[in-house]
């Protein structure tokens, strides 16, 4: 990541073990592309969605949020002036995102969290009941 606030460091260390307990999703239908979310995000984990005219790629750009990544600190939800990025529960964002996205452009976004493959490698390590 190119930038990490060091007051949330540790946060996103732990983010591939811990779950947060919610995760930020945009609703894109009401995102402008101001851009205000990106700079309060610690982690650097909102990237930019250019706009669909490859010659005018800041016409039409959204946002997304690369939620494997979100630590769920709440400052783009709190800072976004046209309230379009709702906190949702762990379970819940992933079956709401990809509802609210027009369009994306990070790969697998809605099947590739760590944690959870983190929890099934555990699970599968686990030594059987005697
Ligand atoms: S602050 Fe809100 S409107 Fe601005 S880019 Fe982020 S999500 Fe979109
Ligand atoms: S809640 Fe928002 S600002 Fe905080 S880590 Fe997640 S996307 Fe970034």
């Amino acid at each position: 990541m190119p930038f990490l606030e060091p007051k949330y460091q540790k946060a996103a260390e732990l983010r591939s073990s811990r779950r947060p307990k919610q995760l930020a999703v945009i609703n894109q239908g009401g995102c402008t592309g101001c851009m205000v979310c990106v700079d309060f995000c610690p982690v650097d984990c909102i990237k930019t969605v250019p706009g669909p005219d490859p010659d005018n790629p800041n016409v039409h750009k959204l946002v997304e949020v690369d939620l494997p990544f979100c630590i769920g600190c709440t400052l783009c939800a709190k800072y976004c002036p046209w309230e379009t990025i709702e906190m949702i529960s762990f379970q819940d964002a992933y079956e709401v995102a990809p509802d609210w996205t027009l369009r994306n452009i990070i790969e697998k976004q809605w099947d590739r969290e760590p944690v959870q493959v983190e929890v099934e490698r555990k699970r599968r390590a686990r030594p059987p009941r005697k």
